[in-house]
C-alpha cells in the first residue's frame, strides 16, 4: 500500500511530490475521480502545488455499489495517494506518485459532507469527469432531459441531492444565501465545447428548481470549454499487479497513461485558477479549432479502429492498429472524410496530426483496450462524428466509410466476435428499448439509436440502406471483406 509514511522511502525510480502534502489546502472539487482525471488534470494540478498550495482536490464518487465503496476504502486506506506510469511507444516509462488529492468522498455516504465543501469559500473550482453521456442532454431536443428518474428525484428534494446536478447547484444555493461567491464549473469530458455543455446541463437543472436561483448562477459562475487529451487506459487486476511487479510498488490504485498529454482551455474563471501554464496548460480565447481536431481526427479515428477491431477479436488498441486493412480505413477515413472538411488551428498541419495520432494509438505498453474504446458508443458516435457525418451528406460526398463505420457499430453491440468469443459491450446510456433495438436481427430497426440522431434532420436514406447492406456482409463474410474499397 502507497501511504504518506513511504513517501520518503519510495523506490529510486519513482518520483515522489515536490512538496510538502501538509502544506497543501483544498481549492477544487471533483466530481468523477476515474483514471483520466487521475492521469490528467491531478498529474497537472501536482506540479503546481509546491508553489501555489492553495489548489489541492478533494475527489467525489456518485456512484452507489460495492465496487464504488471499494474504491472509496482504497483511496482513503492510501492516504489519497497513487502512482502514475507513463508510457512513451518506444516502451520508456517514468512513474510518479501523485499527492494533490486530500480526501475522497463518497457522496451516497455522506451527502451533507459533500455539500458542505462545496459551500466552503476555499472551493473556487469544481471540477468533473462524468463521461460523454453524464451531462444528460437529449440529443434530438438539444435541452436538459428533465425526465430523467434520477432529476426527478433530486428536484422533488433539492436539499438531498444524488446527482451532479443536483450537488452542485444546491452548493451554489448555499454560496449564494451565505454571500459568497461561486465557483467555476469545469468540465474535463470530451465534448465539444464541454463548458457550454456543461452550462446547459447545469442552468437548465437550476431554472427547473429556482429560476432567481439559476440567474444568479448564469450571473456569477463560468463554464470554461477546454480540450483534454492523454489516452488512459482501464486498469485490470492483470495491469495493476504487473505495474506493481515493475514499479517496486504496492499499489491499489495504480494508473497508466502515454507520455503525451495537452490541455487547452479558455481563461474563464469566476473565482480565480491555479497558474497551470506553469505546467503545460494552454490557455487561449476560442478553444474551438483545438477541439474540433481532437474530436474529429484522434476521438473519431479510435472509435472508427475499435468497432471493427472487437468484431475481429482484437483485444488490444495496439493490435487493431497494426493490422494493415483496419489501419488503412482509419487512414482513408482521415483523408478523404476528416481532413478535407476541417479547418486547423494556425501553426498546426493536419497530415502531421494523423500521423501522431496512428502513432500514438501504436503504444502497445500501455495495453489499451478495444472494448473501453468501443465502450458508450453511443454517446461518443453523436459527438466525435457527428460534424464529419453532416458535412459529408450536406456535401453529396462518399458514404461508404462513415456507413461501415456505423454498420461495425452496430454489429459490434451484439456482443460476439468473429471468432466466436462473446463479450459485453457497454452502453451505459441504454435501457432495454435501446437494447431491443440494438439486437434486432432485422438489420434496419438499430438505426432508430439516438447514436444517429444528430444527422437525422438530412436526408439519411442512402446512408441507412448501405449501412443494412454492410451489416449483412459483415455477418455473412466478416469485416474485412465488408471494409470500403480503397
Ligand atoms: P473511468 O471509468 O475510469 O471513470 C469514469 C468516472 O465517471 C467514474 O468515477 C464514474 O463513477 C464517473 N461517472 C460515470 N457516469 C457518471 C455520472 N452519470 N455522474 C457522475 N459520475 C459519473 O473513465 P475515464 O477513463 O476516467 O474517463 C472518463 C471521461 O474522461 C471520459 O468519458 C472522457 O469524457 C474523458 N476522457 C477520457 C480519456 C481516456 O483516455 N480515458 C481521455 C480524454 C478524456
Amino acid at each position: 500500500m502507497i501511504t504518506n509514511k513511504i513517501l520518503n522511502d519510495l523506490p529510486k525510480t519513482v518520483q515522489g511530490p515536490s512538496y510538502d502534502r501538509d502544506t497543501i489546502k483544498n481549492g477544487i472539487l471533483h466530481f468523477g475521480v476515474g483514471n483520466f482525471f487521475r492521469a490528467h488534470e491531478a498529474f497537472y494540478v501536482d506540479q503546481i502545488l509546491r508553489d501555489s498550495p492553495e489548489w489541492g482536490i478533494i475527489g467525489v464518487g456518485l456512484t452507489h455499489g460495492d465496487r464504488s465503496k471499494k474504491k472509496a476504502d482504497e483511496f482513503i486506506s492510501q492516504d489519497c495517494l497513487y502512482s502514475l506510469t507513463e508510457t512513451a511507444p518506444s516502451g520508456d516509462r517514468s512513474v510518479r506518485v501523485i499527492g494533490c488529492l486530500r480526501d475522497y468522498l463518497l457522496a451516497p455516504a455522506d451527502p451533507e459532507a459533500v455539500l458542505a465543501h462545496l459551500a466552503d469559500p476555499a472551493i473556487r473550482i469544481v471540477s468533473m469527469t462524468i463521461t460523454e453521456g453524464g451531462y444528460n442532454i437529449d440529443e434530438k431536443t438539444g435541452e436538459f432531459d428533465l425526465s430523467d428518474a434520477d432529476v426527478q428525484s433530486d428536484l422533488k428534494t433539492p436539499e438531498k441531492p444524488s446527482t451532479v446536478f443536483g450537488y452542485v447547484v444546491e452548493g451554489l444555493r448555499r454560496r449564494r444565501e451565505a454571500g459568497l461567491p461561486a465557483f467555476t464549473v469545469m468540465s474535463c469530458d470530451n465534448l465539444r465545447h464541454n463548458g457550454n455543455v456543461a452550462r446547459k446541463a447545469f442552468l437548465g437543472y437550476a431554472r427547473a428548481r429556482d429560476a432567481e436561483l439559476e440567474k444568479w448562477i448564469e450571473e456569477n459562475a463560468t463554464f470554461p470549454n477546454s480540450m483534454v487529451d492523454r489516452i488512459t487506459p482501464s486498469v485490470t487486476p492483470d495491469i495493476r499487479a504487473k505495474l506493481n511487479s515493475e514499479n517496486g510498488l504496492d499499489d491499489d490504485l495504480p494508473v497508466i497513461a502515454e507520455d503525451f498529454h495537452q490541455w487547452v482551455m479558455e481563461d474563464h474563471f469566476a473565482n480565480g485558477r491555479p497558474p497551470l501554464e506553469k505546467a503545460g496548460v494552454q490557455f487561449v480565447e476560442d478553444v474551438t479549432p483545438y477541439e474540433q481536431v481532437k474530436i474529429r481526427m484522434l476521438n473519431a479515428s479510435h472509435i472508427m479502429l475499435c468497432f471493427p477491431g472487437v468484431l475481429v477479436g482484437y483485444e488490444y488498441v495496439a493490435q487493431a492498429v497494426k493490422d494493415g486493412d483496419l489501419r488503412g480505413n482509419v487512414e482513408a477515413f482521415l483523408n478523404e472524410d476528416v481532413i478535407p472538411t476541417l479547418t486547423a488551428p494556425a501553426g498546426l498541419s493536419l497530415e502531421e496530426y494523423r500521423d501522431s495520432v496512428l502513432h500514438r494509438f501504436s503504444n502497445a505498453a500501455m495495453g489499451d483496450q478495444t472494448l473501453r474504446i468501443a465502450g458508450d458508443g453511443c454517446s461518443k458516435i453523436q459527438v466525435f462524428w457527428t460534424d464529419t457525418v453532416r458535412k459529408t451528406l450536406e456535401g453529396k460526398r462518399d458514404i461508404a466509410r462513415i456507413a461501415f463505420g456505423m454498420a461495425a457499430y452496430l454489429e459490434m453491440l451484439r456482443g460476439v466476435n468473429e471468432k466466436g468469443d462473446h463479450y459485453t459491450p457497454n452502453e451505459p446510456t441504454f435501457r432495454d428499448a435501446q437494447w431491443t433495438l440494438a439486437k434486432s436481427d432485422d438489420f434496419t430497426s438499430a438505426l432508430e439509436l439516438p447514436a444517429f440522431d444528430a444527422w437525422r434532420d438530412l436526408d439519411t436514406a442512402a446512408l441507412d440502406q448501405k449501412v443494412v447492406e454492410i451489416r449483412k456482409i459483415i455477418r455473412e463474410k466478416g469485416v474485412k471483406v465488408a471494409l470500403p474499397a480503397r
